[in-house]
């Protein structure tokens, strides 16, 4: 097997007996990469010396048989929207093309103190406002089982360089979806945590009360390992859950026995690519051999999921985003010309005598927030932003934003009644496989239905996962989506190791 073909825990045990080096391992990674991220486009950037120095650091310690952490030697990629201290941290937004942070953000700086060696920055939607990794303003990526298809989105680089076997573990964010739908397009596993299991200081925030870090990777195995070494308590982020972090590496292998596995009614009906739901319901199928026992649920207040989440998410994202506006963080116009047009519209209005549109007039401060912003935002985080501002504007909050707070909370409630029932709640991750690029961009409402199983998850705040249980006639990956009560990752790694230990799907590998 070559080294990059290897998971994280194959090449943990290689390093520890000594067969390899963590620089042979990254030296490795770093070769794959350059030769088919040309065509993939899954990093924003490569950081090749850092990464080789971090893997000579760690061979060093484990030579002179120093304490070691949980990742020792193993290449990771990071989705660049979480800040790391000294390299360019962009949200794939011409908005931060140039911001390099002062800090790295606590999971970076765990997988640090876990010896994890971080190869590079991974392209994805902008400011993780997508479900192609379209629109990202600074790159193109593309499905490693085809590249015609895009592959998911918002953390479609973080998907996409891990199907491509460019690295075994990845760190994606899921606001909606956006760990899960690309792990499911590109074949791998993607897991999102509870609402509070990972902490959020130094993620560059999307919709804070949604936002959440997760593992990717391509076996259960890494991805508890991985969960492991980036979870727990933080007093940075007061959001984050303050109770003891489970050892998920240890027990993922055990079988969970008398399973009882929901399946939702409302999950099954308009919308549903039929060979999605074919291999879903084969995977069902190896529960039961399993042992597991099926039980019909059904959460009444899903079919509001995308109303709720696209009316809470832009509220949200149109506060945090004020931020950027030339003078606080992010690009700034050229303020020359700016401030040059600024005084040709004075001279044209002062001409025609125009009292009313002379008094209109911007200052050049606003000027100057609003140039800025028009020029560094894309397109999809402008139509957010102009959502939320609106949703959140007096005389529609009561009738937008606080109608949906309240749906939210019967959303949850749907799953405390169903998780009196069933231990975990099993469906399709996205409605459908990998979509050709170009195909939805001009529609966003089309866009937004990818999150359709997925956003629930997040404004109940509960785990969920994303797992490789088939492959549709055209050849490509279809995820298995899985979900338990809050703080319940542990039962949710169990089962998709149950599963991977009967099937083969995730050892399926595209032919770049
Ligand atoms: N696709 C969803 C959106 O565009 C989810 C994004 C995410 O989870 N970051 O908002």
């Amino acid at each position: 097997m070559a080294l990059y073909e290897a998971s994280a825990t194959q090449l943990l045990s290689q390093l520890e007996s000594g067969e390899v080096t963590s620089v042979e391992v990254t030296q490795a990674c770093l070769d794959r990469i350059r030769e088919h991220d040309g065509a993939v486009g899954a990093f924003l950037k490569v950081m090749d010396e850092k990464a080789l120095a971090k893997a000579a650091e760690v061979d060093r310690k484990r030579k002179a048989g120093e304490d070691l952490g949980l990742l020792a030697g193993v290449p990771v990629a990071v989705k660049d929207l979480l800040c790391t201290e000294g390299e360019v941290t962009t949200c794939a937004s011409k908005m931060l093309e140039n911001f390099v942070p002062p800090y790295s953000s606590t999971v970076i700086k765990k997988l640090e103190a876990a010896d994890a060696v971080i190869v590079g920055k991974t392209n994805m939607d902008e400011f993780a406002m997508g479900g192609s990794t379209e629109n990202s303003a600074l790159g193109k990526t593309r499905n490693p089982w085809n590249t015609d298809l895009v592959p998911g989105g918002s953390s479609g680089g973080a998907a996409a360089c891990l199907a491509a076997q460019m690295v075994p573990l990845s760190i994606g964010t899921d606001t909606g979806g956006s760990i899960r739908q690309p792990a499911s397009f590109c074949g791998v596993v993607g897991l999102k945590p509870t609402y509070g299991r990972v902490s959020r200081f130094g993620l560059i925030a999307f919709a804070s009360s949604l936002d959440q870090i997760g593992p990717m990777a391509r076996t259960a195995e890494d991805t508890a390992l991985f969960l492991e070494a980036m979870a727990g308590h933080d007093p940075q982020d007061s959001t984050s859950a303050n109770v003891a972090c489970p050892l998920f590496s240890k027990t993922v292998d055990q079988p969970l026995e008398g399973l009882r596995i929901g399946l939702v009614k409302e999950h099954f009906g308009e919308g549903l690519d039929s060979e999605v739901e074919k291999s879903v319901r084969e995977a069902v199928a190896v529960y039961e051999k399993l042992g597991a026992k099926v039980v019909d649920i059904s959460l009444p207040h899903n079919k509001y999921g995308i109303a709720t989440y696209y009316i809470i998410a832009p509220s949200e994202a149109s506060s945090n985003l004020a931020r950027f506006d030339g003078a606080h963080y992010g690009h700034r116009c050229d303020e020359a010309t700016m401030l040059e047009e600024l005084q040709k519209e004075k001279e044209a209005f002062e001409a025609a005598g125009d009292e009313l549109g002379l008094k209109r007039m911007d200052t050049p401060l606003i000027r100057m927030y609003r140039q800025s912003r028009a020029e560094g935002f894309g397109p999809e985080v402008k139509r957010r932003i102009m959502l939320g501002t609106y949703t959140l504007s007096a005389g529609y909050y009561d009738a937008f934003y606080l109608k949906a707070l309240k749906v939210r909370r019967l959303i949850r409630e749907d799953y405390d009644k169903a998780f009196k029932a069933v231990d975990v709640i099993v469906g399709p991750t996205a409605p459908n496989p990998a979509f050709a690029a170009g195909s939805k961009t001009n529609d966003p409402l089309a866009m937004y239905l990818e999150d359709l199983y997925t956003v629930t998850a997040n404004l109940a705040g509960i785990p969920a996962i994303s797992i490789p249980c088939g492959m549709t006639s055209g050849g490509l990956p279809v995820g298995l989506h899985m979900q338990a009560p809050a703080l319940e990752e542990d039962r949710l790694l169990r089962a998709a190791y149950m599963f991977q230990k009967e099937t083969a799907w995730h050892a399926k590998t595209p032919s770049l």
